[in-house]
């Protein structure tokens, strides 16, 4: 059993990156203004650049770096001539820019590896800083069957196949008492063979396989490498200041930045545009058992939802080697009500809320930290500026009830990686470039969070809804499968007889075309 102290440091970590972030921001604008010189360490050029990449044909990279941007491009910078205009970028005569790439990724979870492949793939030169060494633990372990779509164009289905993650056939909900309902089978929907099965993965493997597999398609990945500060000219993102594990900060130049930096939201905490969703505030504990029980045969595998009271939930995801993730849900006024504050304590309290749960951990061993995260659902008010792209958690991140997030992450991934492809063959980089990739991720993320709404809403259940509308049965879960960018309507006039269902929230687009299309009356408070 780990201590309640040592379960706050991964979260804590975090946080504290971010702030640190922020104040390291705050000082070099200070010394900028005061007109300090910089304190960072003079790089060197970085012998690795483009080593890591296979020997794939270059021709499309090749082309864009020998050439010159069109007229309101983002242009294409000339190796050792870079100064800027902009006093926020704070280039320095010491520092020597690299122009690296095409593309610069920041993050190598599910968005960054499966833009770096599709970039890859494309044949544009791709480089992708992570701040961890891989394997790296990460939370979101249950997968939906519309991440299939992703996978399967990102080459991956038969390593899926072969690995030893558990199959995920269903999901079941279970009551306070302990009252099962019928798992809810994907094949009675999709086809057996492919979209109805998913699974349920340990993320310090599968992330590896995704980043290997970026890897493999001709992305180069420098892992160990923080991201420190994005570079801007004139307004628009021209590259990162990034340092390695010995402290050394290189710049890193690119025509296009793709943040994949997930909750953290590197770009979006920076420009101010991260927004709390107007509702979901919850706090989610959790942490791993071995041996506990689970079901038999295809139901091995399910994903299990239980709740407690004031619609806070468990899940419950039986992985390989005999693991189980178990994580409680909740408003945050629950879970430390009577003044209860540390994680194992709120964990172990809950657990006596729910009788199937209280029985299934039962004969298992808890191991390792207890987790804590909060706040976790956020809206960036953009997409990008000139020259940038937010992907991913980094983009927007909403309530893991129905366990869309990596579902999201690869698939905004793959069409961010095909957008920046169009882009990069006809080098421009302006911002409402991106807005159909924008208005498609925002499409699918809204329909997804109506559900969400309604989950927590007292008045909702999915059983009196599909009683009172059978033939919505369907809608439900295409959905609940991450079946996202569908009409809806019919479903979203269904739920209304039980419960409110939330407007879409005039968030995402670039920055230029959001600024024509928002009304202030219309954006809900920064939280
Ligand atoms: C409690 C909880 C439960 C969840 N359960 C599920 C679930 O069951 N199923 C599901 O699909 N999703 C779930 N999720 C969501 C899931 O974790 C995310 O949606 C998913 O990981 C997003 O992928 P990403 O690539 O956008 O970001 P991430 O996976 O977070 O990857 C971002 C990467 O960027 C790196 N990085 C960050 N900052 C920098 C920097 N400055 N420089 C360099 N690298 C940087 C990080 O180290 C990290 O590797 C859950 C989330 C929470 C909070």
């Amino acid at each position: 059993m780990s201590s309640a102290k040592g379960s706050w440091n991964y979260e804590v970590k975090n946080n504290m990156a971010s702030v640190t972030g922020r104040i390291e921001e705050r000082i070099r604008c200070e010394e900028q203004r005061r007109g300090w010189p910089r304190r960072e360490v003079e790089p060197t050029p970085d012998p690795s650049e483009g080593g890591e990449r296979s020997s794939r044909d270059r021709a499309t990279s090749e082309r864009t770096r020998t050439s010159s941007p069109p007229g309101r491009g983002p242009g294409w910078v000339q190796h050792d001539a870079v100064k800027s205009n902009d006093p926020s970028s704070t280039p320095s005569e010491q520092t020597n820019a690299i122009n690296c790439c095409d593309v610069l990724i920041i993050g190598g979870g599910p968005a960054g590896s499966a833009a770096a492949t599709v970039l890859a793939g494309h044949g544009h030169k791709v480089l992708l800083l992570e701040r961890e060494k891989f394997p790296r633990y990460h939370i979101g372990e249950s997968l939906l069957p519309f991440t299939f779509q992703p996978l399967q164009r990102l080459g991956l289905i038969e390593k899926m196949r072969k690995s030893a993650f558990i199959k995920k056939y269903s999901v079941q909900f279970v009551s306070p008492s302990g009252k099962a309902s019928q798992p809810f089978y994907f094949f009675t929907r999709y086809d057996r063979d492919t979209v109805a099965q998913t699974w349920q993965v340990l993320r310090s493997e599968f992330d590896v396989m995704l980043l290997d597999n970026a890897r493999e398609k001709g992305a180069s990945v420098k892992e160990e490498t923080t991201v420190k500060e994005l570079m801007k000219e004139g307004g628009r993102v021209v590259g990162v200041r990034a340092q390695d594990k010995g402290g050394k900060i290189t710049e890193y130049r690119a025509p296009i930045t793709l943040d994949c930096s997930g909750r953290e939201a590197f770009s979006a905490v920076r420009h101010n545009w991260r927004v709390g969703d107007p509702e979901l505030h919850k706090v989610a504990v959790w942490t791993y058992y071995k041996g506990a029980k689970r079901d038999e045969g295809i139901d091995a595998g399910t994903t299990t939802v239980a709740f407690v009271p004031e619609k806070g939930w468990f899940w419950y995801i039986p992985l390989h080697d005999d693991i189980v993730s178990v994580g409680v849900v909740a408003e945050g006024k629950y879970l430390t009500r009577d003044g209860v504050k540390e994680p194992e304590q709120i964990f172990k309290r809950e657990i006596e809320q729910n009788l199937w749960i209280k029985e299934y951990v039962s004969c298992g061993t808890q191991f390792g930290p207890f987790y804590i995260t909060g706040e976790f659902s956020f809206h960036s008010r953009y997409c990008g500026v000139e020259g940038l792209l937010l992907v991913g958690d980094a983009y927007c991140f909403l309530d893991p009830v129905f366990s869309s997030g990596v579902m999201l992450a690869l698939k905004s991934g793959a069409m961010a990686g095909d957008a920046v492809h169009e882009a990069l063959l006809a080098r421009d980089f302006s911002p409402e470039r991106f807005a159909d990739y924008a208005t498609k991720l925002r499409e699918g993320i809204e329909n997804m969070r109506k559900l969400v709404y309604a989950f927590y809403n007292p008045n909702f259940s999915f059983r009196e809804l599909t009683d009172k509308h059978p033939d919505l049965a369907g809608d439900v879960t295409d959905c609940l499968s991450g079946d996202v960018n569908k009409d809806f309507s019919r479903l979203w006039t269904a739920i209304e007889e039980f419960a409110d269902v939330p407007k879409p929230l005039p968030y995402g687009q670039p920055l230029a075309n959001a600024k024509a299309q928002m009304q202030p009356a219309q954006v809900p408070l920064n939280r």
